[in-house]
């Protein structure tokens, strides 16, 4: 290693005020060896030259050759391994991290390096300073004299060519100071030593050579060398030692001790982060409802065999009132073709109101007489196909084959078996299928009474448990025995699949042709029916058929006359109104989670702003110890990273038990036993990203202010 050091300038330039010359144009070369001195006042410009010397500060003009190679041409990646690798330094203040070991803080410069203390050397350079004792020791329990030790043996443990001591005895006693001398001398037998001071007799003392400076030039030299050649020795040069940054353990271990360093404003910080990132999620599951697959999701779970549809007409702009009673077949037809679904059929429309079955109903309560809910609303034309198609069970008889024959569904057999049949003013008691099966049932219009032979009992799958597990939360709020069909039928009668007779091919046209006086209209049907079969995909396509009283819009009809189609059951209002709900919640959470954003990276700004300046001094020594911009970017990235992750992880789970709960209050005020709201990957991303946005914004501006810093206004904590 040869230094040429040529006309070397420094100007400070002092905002208010005059510039400062500290360096005029000094010349000198330094021997591979030895005890170097730079004598002078103070003010004279001295640690000025090493800072420049060590790659800590910057220079104006002139030249620092290393091995031949000017400084100048260093980007700042040679200058970090250039501190890393070739220097060591020692400050008049120690600049030791008080709180750790005096091994930890030696070890800190292998850290730097990315290598391991395998061999000892932490051990071995606390032996070289007189300190192996002492190893264990945290650096504020220790003298002056031992902590500059320490600061020497840090530096020595990269076994640097130069070691730079910027009056490494100022703080100590003479008597301390001398030791440390003597220690220095020791070390330069094979190494270069520089050390400054303005202890003229030590370094007459101690010196290989003296040189003196005032006013930024040397005015003397006890024995200048001669100038060297510039290409000496290139073997040197090319054995560069390899550097892989801060270990990171280090980092981490560093990182995370930051966090705690000013408890307050991290508490603040992570209660406001909790509260926004948990804010963020929740309200992302709002956003992320989808009616139409809550809808899917709800007939899954309700075990639905089929759709049924219904037509919706224009109120006015935007609203659309489901006509619950009838449409013309034509539509029904146009409605049918829309669909992706491979049969529909239709449930016919009979009277005004429907068909009671009160001549044959044994002791209906009082309560239930004049109620319309043991009754049937319309008739489909099945046979065995239907029950196949739809997955519909006959549990008895057969499916009818004349226009004097019915089957009729479990749901209305169970009056039957609950109230008895009444034949010519017996009670008969109804306990199996055959009972009935065979038997006369006759149904009163307003006008007349239709008699039709029961041939068979069909289950359309009415399981009310499970619907009331869907749509009451499990609870049936039906009386005993099952024998109050009342709210059962308010579910139900939507569909009216469960109450519909099931009549031969052709009855459509016997039933209008023979009460053609009595039921002529041009609105015959009330549902139109389709398997709920397929695909996901498929399912939602038809579910998609589903303009609402809210704000669907509307899918197929006429858009002139205000026609569209609606899929009808008990839930889908609901679960629209759910729709409504979230909608205007979403009008303004996006506002607000905005805000909460906005404020969260504000005080992690503030908190950031914090932990950096608190241990601004730390990190100059670090990058005085070859640390670079990098390693300072991970020790911060270190910090907060582990901070978010910590935020994140809480608020997720606030998220998740704040989703249940919330899941559960709309499930109640909706009377829906289905889940609206989950909280999944989209709101785990969604947590992670606010996150990250906010940490990366906060924490962006004081660290890259930090950064833009040359070390050595970082070490004297100059703005
Ligand atoms: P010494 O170490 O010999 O006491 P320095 O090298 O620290 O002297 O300083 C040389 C001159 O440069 C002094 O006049 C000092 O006030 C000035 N100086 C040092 N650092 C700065 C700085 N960052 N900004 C402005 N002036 C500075
Ligand atoms: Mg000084």
């Amino acid at each position: 290693m040869a230094i040429v050091i040529e006309g070397l300038e420094k100007i400070y330039r002092v905002k208010r005020g005059a510039d400062v010359r500290a360096l005029k144009g000094v010349t000198f070369n330094l021997p591979d060896r030895g005890m170097v001195f730079i004598l002078g006042k103070s003010g004279c410009g001295k640690s000025t030259l090493l800072n420049v010397l060590g790659g800590l500060d910057g220079f104006d003009k002139g030249d620092v050759k290393i091995d031949g190679q000017s400084i100048k041409d260093y980007k700042a990646k040679d200058l970090d391994r250039h501190r890393n690798n070739y220097v060591g330094f020692v400050f008049q203040e120690n600049n030791l991290l008080e709180t750790e070991s005096v091994q930890r803080n030696v070890g800190l410069a292998l850290d730097l390096q990315s290598s391991k203390d395998s061999d000892g050397r932490v051990a071995a350079a606390l032996e070289s300073v007189g300190l192996k004792d002492l190893a264990k020791q945290k650096c504020n329990r220790i003298s002056g004299g031992q902590k500059q030790r320490v600061a020497i043996a840090r530096a020595l443990i990269k076994q640097p060519k130069l070691l730079l001591c910027d009056e490494p005895t100022g703080a100590l006693d003479s008597e301390t100071g001398e030791e440390i001398f003597c220690l220095l001398k020791e070390l330069s037998g094979d190494r270069l030593v520089v050390v400054v001071s303005h202890d003229r007799e030590s370094a007459e003392k101690y010196g290989d050579r003296v040189i003196e400076l005032k006013d930024g030039q040397i005015i003397s030299d006890s024995s200048p060398l001669e100038q060297q050649s510039e290409k000496a020795n290139e073997n040197e040069q090319t054995e560069k030692k390899k550097r892989g940054g801060l270990r990171f353990a280090r980092a981490y271990i560093t990182g995370v001790s930051y966090i705690i360093a000013r408890p307050i404003r991290m508490a603040i910080c992570l209660l406001l982060c909790l509260i926004t990132f948990t804010c963020a999620g929740v309200i992302d599951t709002i956003y992320a409802y989808d009616r139409d697959k809550a809808m899917l999701y709800t007939m899954d779970k309700m075990g639905s065999k089929c759709y049924a549809f219904a037509r919706a007409v224009k109120l006015d702009n935007d609203t659309y009132e489901l006509e619950k009673y009838k449409m013309p077949k034509w539509d029904a037809d146009e409605l049918a073709s829309l669909l992706d679904v491979d049969r529909c059929d239709y449930i016919y429309y009979v009277d005004n109101y429907t068909l009671f079955l009160t001549p044959n109903i044994g002791d209906l309560p009082k309560e239930l007489v004049g109620e319309k809910y043991y009754c049937v609303n319309g008739y489909v034309e099945a046979d065995e196909s239907f029950a196949e198609d739809y997955g519909f069970n006959l549990v008895a008889g057969r499916f009818a084959k004349t226009t004097g024959e019915v089957v009729l569904p479990l749901f209305l057999f169970n009056f039957f078996k609950t109230y008895g049949y009444v034949d010519g003013g017996n009670l008969v008691k109804i306990n199996t299928y055959d009972d009935l099966i065979g038997r006369e049932i006759r149904f009163a219009t307003h006008k007349a009474t239709i008699s039709l032979t029961l041939t068979g009992i069909i289950d359309t799958n009415f399981i009310f448990e499970k619907q009331a597990e869907v749509l009451f939360g499990g609870t049936p709020p039906y009386g005993k025995n099952g024998a109050d069909f009342r709210s059962d039928m308010q579910a139900i009668d939507m569909d009216m699949i469960h109450n519909t007779m099931f009549v031969c091919n052709g009855f459509y046209n016997y039933f209008t042709t023979e009460y053609t006086n009595e039921y002529n209209s041009d609105a015959t049907v009330l549902r139109v029916l389709a398997p709920y079969k397929g695909s996901d995909a498929q399912k939602l396509k038809n579910i998609r058929i589903y303009a609402t009283q809210y704000n669907g819009q509307p899918v197929g009809g006429d858009e002139q006359d205000g026609t569209c189609y609606h899929l009808v059951n008990y839930c889908g209002d609901r679960i629209c109104n759910a729709e409504d709900t979230f909608n205007r919640i979403k009008n303004y959470a996006a506002y607000a989670v905005a805000v909460l954003v906005t404020v969260s990276a504000l005080f992690i700004f503030y908190y950031a702003s914090g932990t950096i300046s608190d241990k601004r001094r730390e990190i100059g020594i670090l990058r005085a110890l070859g640390a670079s911009r990098r390693d300072v970017v991970k020790i911060f990235a270190c910090e907060h990273g582990t901070f978010a992750a910590g935020a994140i992880v809480i608020s997720l789970t606030i998220g998740a038990i704040l989703t249940t709960l919330l899941d559960n209050s709309f499930m109640q005020a909706y009377g829906l036993g289905t889940a609206f709201i989950s909280f999944g990957i989209r709101q785990i991303s969604v947590v992670v990203a606010v996150a990250a946005f906010a940490v990366v914004v906060g924490v962006a501006v004081p660290l890259i202010k930090l950064l833009i810093k040359k070390p050595v206004d970082v070490i004297a904590d100059r703005k």
